[in-house]
């Protein structure tokens, strides 16, 4: 569905200096699954997200979507298209809807856009505003009214309404109360189900979307680390820094528990992106670090059915 080339994107700053929030990523997501993305904060999630979603220009690489390679800078018409195939939920719902603009207005923006009559934006909102688990009454109100988890599903709803088949999920429930973080997830499982989308679900923590990914991506830094079948990456991460981010998971699971061995991490500053300049950028903070790991990027190789990790000593390690 989706096929990701040697992406980059840099953000320059200051003095010549340039971040690379993402550095030749590479990967595929498959028509119907959950593809899950994680990494701690600053590993380029976000980033990638929103360059999926045409919200900013790659520098380079390709990407294609089912048949058409996507521009490296949308135009206004660029964007109208192909933001109805290719949507994005935010993680922050207080901020990402327009506070001046009534629920109704915010949900049917997308429609209002493709010049839909008002009338039809109307009877969608309202079955939009029932799906997504609110009432029809509610399209006259605005967001400071809502809840939190109430404002996930506006945005869930905003983000539907044009019937997309690839959407983004940037860490929908990170800014949500723990009882509602549930409820939101069945929400987006039900839907996904329902009208046959493709996801990505970017989160930081692993145990959080293992139970609803098919596959999942471990970034780091802007860099692929580990990528696999949901169940591998968690039961048997191979690359340390998969191994760190389950280590530092507080919820006890005993099967992984037997299954996963801990290991010790430095855990000294994270290197900023405009810091690596070469070799693997987990080099730092690594438990078997080498000489190679600091010169040489390692690549991802295969080491299982799918199951890829991006370390030049995986034989150390298991
Ligand atoms: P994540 O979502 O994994 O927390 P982001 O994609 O937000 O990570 O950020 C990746 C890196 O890119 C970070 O170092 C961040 O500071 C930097 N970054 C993100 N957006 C911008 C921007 N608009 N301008 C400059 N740097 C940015
Ligand atoms: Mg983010």
């Amino acid at each position: 569905m989706i096929e990701i080339k040697q992406v980059s994107k840099h953000f320059h700053l200051s003095k010549g200096r340039h971040i690379k929030a993402l550095d030749q990523v590479s990967l595929e997501i498959h028509p119907n699954e959950i593809l899950g993305l994680v990494g701690e904060s600053g590993s380029g999630k976000s980033t990638l997200g929103k360059v999926l979603a045409g919200l900013h220009p790659k520098t380079m690489g390709s990407i294609k979507y089912k048949d058409e390679t996507l521009p490296d800078n949308y135009s206004a018409k660029d964007f109208l298209r192909l933001s109805k195939e290719i949507q994005m939920i935010f993680q922050d719902p207080y901020s990402s809807l327009n506070p001046r603009m009534t629920v109704g207005e915010i949900i049917g923006e997308g429609l209002s856009l493709r010049k839909v009559a008002k009338k039809t934006i109307q009877e969608k909102v309202h079955a939009w505003l029932l799906k997504v688990g609110l009432h029809p009454d509610h399209a006259s109100r605005f967001p400071h009214e809502f809840s939190g988890g109430q404002r996930q599903r506006i945005g869930i709803a905003r983000a539907l309404i044009v019937e997309p088949k690839f959407v983004i999920c940037d860490e929908p429930i990170s800014a949500l109360d723990v009882s509602v973080q549930a409820q939101v997830i069945q929400l987006l499982q039900k839907l996904k189900n329902d009208f046959g989308l493709t996801l990505l679900f970017i989160a930081h923590d692993l145990s959080m979307v293992r139970h609803i990914s098919d596959r999942i991506t471990v970034l780091y830094l802007g860099q692929i680390m580990e990528i696999g079948p949901a169940d591998q990456v968690f039961f048997h991460a191979k690359h340390p820094y998969t191994q760190k981010l389950n280590s530092s998971n507080p919820l006890p699971d005993p099967k992984r528990e037997r299954e996963q061995p801990t290991i010790q991490v430095d855990n000294s500053e994270i290197p900023s992106p405009s810091e690596i300049l070469r070799g693997c950028p987990f080099a730092s903070r690594c438990p078997h670090v080498s000489q190679i790991c600091k010169t040489e990027r390692p690549e991802l190789k295969n080491i299982d059915n799918n199951h890829q990790v991006a370390c030049h000593h995986l034989d150390k390690i298991n």
